[in-house]
């Protein structure tokens, strides 16, 4: 008979309590509902007195939250929602707390807390199959599954200031503020920082102090909150249907319903930015200004514009025009520190008592025992308020001494930052889980959502593993390492990375420089958890006497930018151009191309004629800004030899001109099925002859001609390269093949794996080569470069595939079959992307990496550098 192994508790060798959860903050406190209600013994520790977490400890003046309470609240218990009404849109510290306490006295959720207990160490004990965790109290206790819902907000960053024990007046943390009252009045104080705590403290501070002094060192954006009464507007939408308004929450991107942005900020006007930009402003709510326009998060320039615009509101408060400038962010993009909402911050600085000091120009030398010494003052204070902030996301997790297999210390393991599947756990720590953890949306989000979903997923393992008869559940390896490289994925489409920011762990000094949370969004997270668990659990192991079990694999390999364009693609309903008539799909592409960002800027764009195989054909000249002659690049548009033009690949050739340097000279040339084959490949060595010899007139330097091609054009170029050598002329110093068609095999591993659902699908391939070739002529070389009897001889060539594309194995077997004839032959495998990747400019960020690696190759095939080795 098989025991229900989770169940089993007490015994010399069984645990004593299922669970223990770490914190009795949001998190813990929903943990514990929900597991003592499917029938898990739990036990939450809690190093406070009482509940609350964040809300227990930041007891500074002017406490209160940023998302409004309307959000910023449990769904779980729709009684709830009906008994409590929140006072304001933006409730204070007491209130919050009022509302957690309220919550743990509703359910009677403290006889289950041990307060005043900090837990020091959790070491798993795998012979057992159960964790030790130790606590100040010298208890051990043993569980089956230890839970950190431990804050990622709740360690205060131990002060890296000389001095900052000397001070021999009061002292005081934001973070860990004084249950009795701190009065100011008449005080001379000192605010160090200027984060959202600060921001919300110095205002009220200010109104008691005598003199207020603010040492700021990396200035933030901050907007007023319009706090008041919870609006009749948002309240009554709320009421209206309050379970559609949480489930719309959840499957937010923030956590907060709301619609997003397609508009890019440089498509519109001037105007029409700052009409958006003051409307967010006047809205008093945080996400609104991020969610003017869709790129502001990811464009410099457009981001740029926020900033300067906030920046104006500032100048415009603020009447010391120096002090207006120190207050004006000028090293870190809108967003990528977390932005604040305040009342009467900036009004502040306009008040005869306060002061700010700069301490990019006056830097702090010490604390001393009456005050602080900066490099050129010596200040006095009665009072120091530290709103230094906290050692973020993995500070109270790595603070206890967690061990997994083999001993493993979880502090060495993530000593270069934080290693999480789904920010969820960790590989080698058998039923361990964070809430809110790194790699999770946490701290990015609305976090009361976010941690609903957490222990909602949590929970549902463990009933899995009850119900399975399963003891262990961890995540293997490889999945882990998938979703670390998606999260680092996402943030380097972002501005994010480049920031100095607590979110990269730039905030304490040591600590490793990696993005901590997941920008993903809340909706697209929570797809990927539960499309985990749909999967068979992808990605985790489990181990019991129900059996060992583990379907492994990587959840998302897709690049996250490619994602979204696939998905807007559904979402819009673009229709698969094979189901269409020539001249729709044309007219689709024509009218897609409209809607992209346009590129860089170059030089010069000249149109022209030159002679094709058999009539004129039309060419645009890319020229680089700098003088010339510069070397060409002959260009051939994708499009399957059926679709596309000069303003198809327009921002691509762009972007190819500004990275190699060289002319780019884009080659229309006669397409299927009015023109079948071999009159594209014709037009294109009839061009490529043309431009050799009217090189100079183009502004070319002469001898110095690549050809480059995307899909169909990346089949042309190769052909052209192969007719060239054929002809004996004229000489391609070098070849960029971007994911070419080079065969007519259908039945590659590709074509199967990535036939459908990555944009150019395997029937759409099909239909091109119906209305190109005749199935007779398609494995001729011109057809099928493949294919041909000789690859020697040919220009080095740099051969890109996608990872996604149904064409990357032909690709990837030409670049193989140029280097087994000697051919100095790269092959770039694109991780994570699909066929139209490399030339979606501005749109595909990803790959942003791959074109510049092209560039550079261009560059050393016009001699500008060594040829590179070959490598796949
Ligand atoms: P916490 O509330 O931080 O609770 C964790 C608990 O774990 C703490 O009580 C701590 O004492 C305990 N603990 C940690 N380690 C140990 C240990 N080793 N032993 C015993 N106990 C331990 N988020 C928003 O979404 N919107 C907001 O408006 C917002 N405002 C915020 C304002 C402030 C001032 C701060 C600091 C954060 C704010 N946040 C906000 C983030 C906030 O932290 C979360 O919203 C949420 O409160 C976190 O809940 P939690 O239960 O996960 O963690
Ligand atoms: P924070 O945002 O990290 O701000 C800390 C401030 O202290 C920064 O200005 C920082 O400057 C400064 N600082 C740190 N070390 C310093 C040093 N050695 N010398 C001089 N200055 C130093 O911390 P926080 O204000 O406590 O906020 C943390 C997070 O909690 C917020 O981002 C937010 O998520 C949450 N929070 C929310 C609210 C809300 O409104 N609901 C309120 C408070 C907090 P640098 O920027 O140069 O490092």
């Amino acid at each position: 008979m098989v025991t229900r192994v989770i169940s089993a508790t007490g015994g010399p060798t069984g645990p004593d309590v299922e669970v223990v959860v770490v914190g009795a903050g949001f998190a813990g406190l929903y943990l514990l509902y929900r597991l003592r209600r499917l029938g898990f013994s739990t036990k939450v520790i809690e190093s406070a007195d009482d509940v609350g977490g964040t809300w227990y400890w930041n007891r500074y003046p002017g406490a209160r939250c940023d998302v409004e309470s309307i959000d910023y609240s449990y769904s779980f218990d729709p009684e709830l929602e009906k008994e409590w009404q929140w006072s304001e849109r933006y409730a204070t510290q007491p209130e919050i707390l009022r509302y957690l306490g309220h919550v743990a006295d509703k359910h009677d959720l403290r006889r289950d807390i041990q307060f005043c207990t900090r837990v020091e160490a959790a070491h798993w004990d795998g012979d057992a199959a159960l964790w030790r965790v130790r606590t100040d109290r010298g208890d051990e206790i043993r569980c089956r599954f230890y839970v950190m819902a431990s804050g990622c907000l709740s360690l205060p960053k131990t002060p890296d200031i000389a001095g900052a024990d000397r001070f021999k007046g009061e002292s005081y943390y934001t973070g860990r503020w004084p249950h009795e009252p701190v009065d100011f009045s008449g005080k001379r104080v000192a605010v160090i920082g200027t984060g959202s705590s600060a921001i919300q403290a110095i205002p009220i501070i200010a109104q008691q102090a005598a003199e207020l002094t603010v040492f700021q060192r990396t200035p933030n954006f901050s907007r007023p909150a319009k706090n008041g009464p919870v609006s009749a507007a948002k309240k009554a939408g709320f009421d209206a249907n309050p379970r559609a308004y949480r489930e719309a929450a959840k499957l937010s991107a923030s956590g907060i319903p709301r619609e997003l942005p397609l508009m890019r900020a440089l498509q519109v006007s001037a105007a029409e930015r700052l009409a958006k930009y003051e409307e967010a402003y006047q809205s008093g709510d945080l996400l609104a200004m991020s969610a003017t326009f869709a790129d502001i998060g990811a464009n410099p320039e457009a981001n740029e514009t926020v900033c300067e615009f906030l920046r104006g509101k500032i100048r415009s408060i603020v009447r010391d025009p120096e002090t207006a400038e120190a207050l004006c962010p000028k090293n870190h993009f809108y967003g990528t520190k977390r932005p604040c909402l305040d009342t009467n911050y900036y009004e502040t600085f306009n008040l005869p008592h306060v002061h700010l000091v700069d301490l990019r120009k006056d830097p702090i030398r010490t604390i001393t025992e009456v005050g602080i010494d900066t490099a050129s003052h010596s200040f006095e204070f009665d009072a120091i308020v530290f709103a230094t902030g906290f050692d973020a996301m993995t500070g109270a997790i790595v603070a206890v001494d967690v061990k997994g297999r083999e001993g493993v210390a979880l502090a060495a393991k993530w000593a270069d930052g934080p290693k999480t599947y789904l920010g969820l756990m960790t590989s080698g720590f058998p039923n361990f889980f964070t809430i809110t953890g790194p790699g999770s949306p946490s701290v990015l989000s609305n976090m009361v959502v976010s941690i609903e979903q957490h222990v909602d997923w949590l929970s549902a393992c463990l009933v899995y593993m009850r119900d399975e008869h399963l003891t262990t559940v961890e995540p293997t390896p490889v999945a882990e390492a998938g979703w670390v490289q998606h999260v680092n994925d996402f943030a380097d489409i972002t501005l994010f990375p480049r920031a100095n920011s607590w979110y990269m762990g730039a905030n304490v000094p040591g600590k490793a420089r990696v993005f901590l949370p997941y920008i993903g969004g809340v909706d697209r997270y929570r797809k990927a958890c539960d499309e985990a668990v749909r999967s068979g659990y992808l990605g985790f192991a489990f181990d019991g006497p129900g059996g060992a079990r583990c379907n492994d694999g990587v959840i998302r390999r897709v690049q996250p930018d490619v994602a979204i364009v696939l998905e807007l693609m559904q979402q819009f309903g673009v229709p698969a151009l094979d189901t269409l008539s020539v001249a729709e799909a044309r007219a689709l592409t024509v009218a897609m191309a409209a809607q992209r960002p346009p590129g860089p800027q170059v030089g010069e764009v000249v149109d022209g004629r030159l002679p094709g195989a058999a009539g004129p054909l039309t060419y645009r000249v890319y020229r680089p800004a700098g003088a010339g002659p510069h070397p060409i690049v002959v260009y051939f548009h994708g499009g399957g030899w059926v679709l596309g033009g000069h303003d198809s690949d327009d921002p691509f050739c762009r972007d190819l001109c500004v990275r190699s340097g060289a002319i780019i000279v884009s080659v229309d040339y006669r397409h299927a099925p009015e023109s079948r084959f071999p009159a594209a490949v014709d037009d294109g060595f009839a061009a490529v002859r043309w431009i050799a010899a009217n090189a100079a007139a183009l502004g070319g330097r002469p001898g110095q001609l690549a050809v480059c091609g995307w899909s169909a054009g990346g089949n042309i170029a190769a052909v052209v390269c192969q007719m060239a050598r054929d002809a004996g002329g004229p000489r391609i110093v070098g070849q960029v093949l971007v994911t070419p068609v080079t065969d007519c095999d259908f039945t590659r591993e590709s074509y199967v794996a990535n036939g459908e659902g990555y944009g150019l699908t395997a029937s759409l391939i099909r239909w091109f080569w119906d209305h190109y070739a005749d199935p007779a002529d398609r494995p001729h070389p011109k057809a099928s470069p493949l294919r041909a009897a000789d690859l020697s001889n040919l220009p080095p060539a740099l051969v890109v595939t996608c990872e996604f594309d149904p064409l990357r194995d032909e690709g990837a077997a030409y670049a193989a079959a140029l280097a087994e004839a000697g051919v100095e032959a790269r092959h770039l495998a694109c991780r994570g992307q699909m066929h139209t990747s490399l030339p979606s400019v501005d749109v595909i960020l990803s790959a942003a990496a791959a074109r510049a690696e092209i560039g550079t190759a261009l560059r050393r095939f016009f001699g500008r550098s060594a040829p590179p080795a070959v490598e796949s």
